[in-house]
């Protein structure tokens, strides 16, 4: 649109007849350009489209697929289908997944199977009993029937159980639940269908989807230590919805999560999936594909042809909308013409699905592989839940890594990591190779009297602070509208220093903690009772917190919360708010950089130089070029330098 404005600014000021013929054919060509493009292949990923049992059922009347395939195609570019076999004890005829088969493949488009293990999905996502002879045949028998006629199938969301029928309490005995259930769906997965369906149909690839809820897989059986060896790859459920619903997952999880599982079997996490469910405004739809594909997802799966041939309502234009915004609204309804000649308007999510995918495109092949802060989660373990997902949300860059990471100049740790019994072993190892350590006060709390205290001495105690006031080092003191509350933590005078810290009149609380251990520093970082209370905190102590966390990344950033940071390794990065209002924020790049492009308008910006603040033998940060850049609502740009 942008471009369609600017011919026509030409057309007015230049005068020439010539020049307005010209121009004419250009703008004639740019319009063809833009309707012909429609649901072309992407250059930088696959999309695949997922149907369920009840759809794929339905597609034995050829009349009902054609009708939904056309509509589909015109909206989105799909390169593959999964057709799914098994939901709620429907099972798929083998006629009609041949049929199905056959339509897809004529259609030039590639075809896999999908198994949901659901008993019945409307009881509370009811799941198999795995302890159960019959139920345990007919996981069996699924797996088989989908391997006779699928290379490649995915089992989506719920290969767990969350059985507790007498059976299972006597099978389980002293065990606790999740120890019972991890040993018993680690077998299930080889005996009940990997090795089944193999012996069905010896090139047949089964792929675990796992869904967004990690922090919490190893109680229902999950087992993300054995399942990844075993299973021949590994997708993502990385949807994260209204985070105001049932599950409260952050806008970044859709990025980390993905990291986090490809850290689990590198090169084999085939893709990132996102359903339509909280999408409104419709810009959340947009943000969850983006997130995903900035986490280089090689596929998008959308979930599912029935939610994306359901209209998209007009009351999910956000208010934000008609200024410029990543998702444009009406940019995405517009009538598209079709290689036959007629206009396709669009009414359906597939749509909106196409159009978001169409703009995340146009950067994606300028950014190399994701970089991150380190932060280690050790199997089956958890605690802070979702923490690292909030962290992304300030700003910082998160890669979760499930084995303590060597050779990292800062390691992040959450209380999640208290599960490892070794940590303080391998604490003490990075800080004497003169490394840091930032840890949670929740890290910190679960450790007491574990060893942590040869560290530093300190104690998290269960005393809270309501605070609204901050100092950030150098004398200056900010305040935030709402008190936030933290927990006091007491700590030795002249063995440890407060970096950060909070006020409330004349008393006060360290924030940002700081300790030295041999050569290394170990740093305790004060998280609020409510998580989303670090999105409120002053741009000096968010700034600051950056600085420590992931300040040895090659890109920084300073201002607000909710506004998120993707680094990638070949001089890319790609910012993004989450706000609803207009912001700007500071780029901060090594001090032999100049200026930074926007990848899609080719536009440059100059940087100017930042030298390191420094007061008698205190120093805070590096020699930087700052550069500014403004975001729109939900928004995001693409840079390199
Ligand atoms: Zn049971």
């Amino acid at each position: 649109m942008y471009c369609l404005f600017n011919f026509l600014c030409l057309i007015q000021t230049k005068p020439t007849t010539m020049k307005k013929a010209k121009l004419f054919i250009l703008l004639a060509g740019l319009l063809l350009v833009t309707f012909i493009s429609n649901a072309q292949p992407y250059k930088n990923f696959k999309v695949a489209v997922y149907c369920r049992a009840y759809e794929v059922d339905r597609m034995s009347d050829p009349e009902w697929l054609n009708t939904v395939w056309d509509e589909l195609s015109k909206g989105v570019h799909v390169d593959k289908i999964y057709l799914e076999t098994h939901r709620d004890l429907l099972i798929v005829s083998d006629e009609t997944l041949e049929k199905a088969k056959k339509f897809f493949t004529d259609h030039g488009v590639k075809v896999g199977g999908g198994i949901t293990y659901t008993i019945n999905e409307s009881n509370n996502f009811q799941t198999f009993c795995y302890s159960k002879p019959e139920d345990r045949q007919k996981v069996k028998e699924i797996a088989e029937h989908t391997a006779k006629h699928f290379d490649e199938f995915i089992l989506d969301d719920f290969f767990f159980t969350s059985c507790k029928c007498d059976l299972c309490i006597a099978a389980k005995g002293d065990k606790s639940w999740t120890d019972y259930r991890l040993e018993l769906m680690k077998g299930a997965a080889s005996d009940l269908v990997i090795n089944p369906a193999k012996a069905i149909n010896p090139n047949v690839k089964v792929i675990i989807k796992y869904p967004n809820w990690y922090e919490h897989f190893q109680g229902l059986g999950f087992n993300l230590e054995a399942e990844p060896k075993l299973f021949d790859g590994l997708y993502t459920g990385t949807e994260t919805r209204d985070r105001s619903g049932n599950q409260h997952l952050q806008q970044y999880l859709g990025y980390a999560v993905f990291r986090y599982f490809e850290n689990l079997k590198p090169g084999k996490n085939f893709g990132g999936w996102v359903d339509t469910g909280g999408s409104n405004p419709l810009d959340r739809y947009a943000e969850q594909l983006w997130l995903t594909l900035f986490a280089k997802a090689p596929e998008i799966t959308l979930f599912d042809i029935r939610q994306m041939n359901s209209p998209f309502r007009a009351n999910s234009r956000s208010e934000w909308q008609g200024t410029g915004t990543s998702f444009d609204f009406d940019e995405m309804k517009k009538p598209l013409e079709q290689p036959d000649g007629s206009m396709f308007t669009p009414t359906k999510f597939s749509r909106v699905a196409g159009y978001s995918l169409e703009v995340v495109d146009k950067v994606l092949g300028s950014l190399g592989n994701p970089v991150g802060i380190k932060s280690y989660k050790p199997y089956h373990s958890v605690g802070e839940d979702f923490l690292q997902n909030y962290f992304g949300m300030i700003g910082i860059p998160i890669d979760i890594v499930p084995e303590f990471p060597e050779n990292e100049p800062v390691v992040l740790l959450t209380e999640t990591a208290s599960f490892d019994p070794e940590i303080v072993t391998k604490i003490k190892k990075q800080l004497q190779s003169g490394r840091n350590v930032v840890v949670t006060s929740g890290f910190y709390k679960a450790m007491q009297g574990k060893g942590i205290e040869n560290i530093v001495e300190l104690r998290v105690t269960d005393r809270k602070a309501s605070i609204k006031e901050f100092a950030a080092g150098f004398g200056q003191t900010t305040s935030i509208d709402k008190e936030i509350l933290i927990p006091q933590i007491n700590y030795l005078t002249n063995d440890s220093w407060e970096i950060i810290s909070a006020r409330d009149d004349t008393n006060g609380w360290p924030i940002l903690h700081s300790a030295d251990y041999s050569t290394g520093k170990f740093f305790v970082w004060t998280i609020p009772d409510n998580f989303i209370d670090l999105y409120i905190l002053p741009e000096n102590v968010l700034n600051r917190l950056r600085q420590t966390v992931a300040g040895n990344l090659p890109v920084n950033m300073e201002g607000p919360g909710e506004v998120s940071l993707f680094v990638y390794d070949n001089n890319s990065f790609v910012v993004e708010s989450f706000l609803d209002k207009e912001v700007t924020v500071r780029i901060l790049l090594g001090k032999e950089f100049n200026k930074i492009t926007n990848v899609e308008t080719n536009e440059t910006t100059e940087g100017t130089s930042r030298p390191a603040f420094g007061f008698g033998n205190r120093r805070t940060g590096n020699d930087a070029v700052v550069f500014e850049v403004t975001l729109k609502p939900h928004s995001f740009k693409a840079f390199t330098y």
